[in-house]
């Protein structure tokens, strides 16, 4: 860290304390140009991702619950357990990118993420999970969508 009293960047650690159970540690530092000794603080970064639904309410964003529904889409569909853990991991981090300064993603956009998944991996799995996702409101919408798979 910059030495407040020189600028230099070289320091060495010489004590670190942990605060609060863990949840924080102080460091004492000595600048190795200098000698001036200084302190800093280490936290965790909590910053949660929030999932904005419909009707305008916030739940926190948990991959549980897309696993839920992309596990129902892909019912006895030949698909490997390491295949959905693979989307789900992409689909977390496309979240969090997406999310990046608000923090908060659509349930919309995630819906959306999914099916772009499920579309590249299984066209059953697609349909079944549009056919929830997008609630289809008759038999037409949903040959549509079927009609743009082939
Ligand atoms: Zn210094």
């Amino acid at each position: 860290m910059r030495c407040p009293h020189c600028e230099t960047l070289e320091d060495k650690v010489i004590e670190s304390r942990m605060l609060a159970h863990g949840e924080s540690i102080r460091r004492r530092r000595e600048c190795l140009q200098c000698g001036y000794r200084f302190t800093s603080y280490e936290h965790i970064e909590e910053k949660q991702l929030m999932v904005i639904k419909r009707d305008g309410s916030r739940q926190l964003f948990d991959i549980k619950k897309i696993k839920h529904g992309i596990l129902r889409a892909i019912e006895k569909r030949p698909i490997s357990q390491s295949q959905i853990e693979s989307i789900l991991i992409e689909l977390e981090n496309e979240a969090r990118i997406k999310a990046l300064n608000t923090n908060e993603i659509s349930s919309t956009d995630l819906g959306e993420m999914v099916l772009k998944k499920l579309y590249t991996l299984d066209n059953v799995a697609y349909i079944r999970f549009a056919s929830v996702y997008r609630q289809f409101e008759n038999v037409e919408e949903f040959i549509k969508e079927i009609e743009k798979l082939t």
